[in-house]
């Protein structure tokens, strides 16, 4: 695969106290600078922006608002893409920002736009980190997860492959916090069929798609002829990994 959207999770951008995990961030850019040395394309999907809000205006942290949800985002983004921007740079890679709406992939000349801006940056070097722009979408208008905005960036990017980064080691028979006996499913090539089968628990504390999303982006991406991997980000050198066979995801064709 040349083309690659690999869409980091909330669970794996925070730590466990609640910030943003500069460590993993390290790890990452890494393993992107590798990729993009080998000729590969990247571009990513990053969450956490609410969370690096909350962690900057810690007394906002309880406001159920929506007017103040939006708005620790708004403070978040920047925090999110500082860290990126200043730990990206000590590999010799640009970012950029792209923040994207549900809209944006509905209009023609939208899209035309964005595919434009993304192959300047790509064709540059530069690393695009994509995510939603919650300033001007309230929940009833938002594409809502990124699971989601990760597969239609995928298909209006034409990727070759969407990696999603959770916290578990992919998709499971049943919860695998619950229970202990949980079997990883490796390869998964009707996804209607896997949902009769599996069961679903809740996602972690800071995810918000959980599985079901991951499940829906599969379909969408897969419609397409497009592959997806949902691995572990917390894995290091989790890429190169899934690549050599060493470590094991779940692959949806
Ligand atoms: P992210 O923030 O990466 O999008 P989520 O927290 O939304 O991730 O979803 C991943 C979580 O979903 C895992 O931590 C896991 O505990 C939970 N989960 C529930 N049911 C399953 C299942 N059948 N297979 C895998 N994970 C599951």
């Amino acid at each position: 695969s040349n083309k690659i959207v690999i869409k980091i999770g909330s669970s794996t951008i925070t730590s466990e106290d609640g910030i943003i995990n500069k460590e993993f961030i390290d790890s990452l850019a890494n393993q992107v600078k590798s990729l993009i040395d080998e000729g590969k394309q990247v571009v990513i999907v990053s969450s956490g922006a609410r969370i690096a809000g909350v962690s900057t205006i810690d007394k906002w942290s309880r406001k159920e608002d929506v007017n103040y949800k939006q708005a620790l985002c708004a403070i978040g983004q920047v925090e999110l893409m500082d860290s990126y921007r200043i730990i990206f740079n000590k590999y010799n890679a640009h970012v950029a920002q792209i923040l994207l709406t549900r809209e944006d992939f509905n209009s023609h000349a939208r899209t035309l736009n964005i595919r434009n801006t993304l192959f300047t940056l790509l064709d540059e070097k530069v690393i695009p980190i994509v995510n939603e722009n919650d300033t001007v979408c309230v929940d009833e208008i938002k594409i809502g997860d990124n699971d989601m905005l990760a597969a239609q960036t995928t298909v209006l990017w034409n990727a070759d492959l969407l990696i999603i980064l959770s916290d578990i080691d992919g998709i499971y028979d049943k919860s695998p916090i619950e229970n202990r006996d949980a079997k990883l499913i490796e390869l998964v090539d009707d996804v209607d069929e896997l949902e009769k089968h599996i069961s679903i628990g809740k996602s972690s504390s800071f995810g918000t798609g959980g599985i079901s999303t991951k499940l829906k982006a599969a379909k969408l991406v897969n419609k397409y002829g497009i592959n997806m991997i949902v691995a572990n980000g917390k894995k290091e050198n989790i890429i190169e990994k899934l690549a050599s066979g060493e470590e094991k995801g779940t692959l949806f064709i």
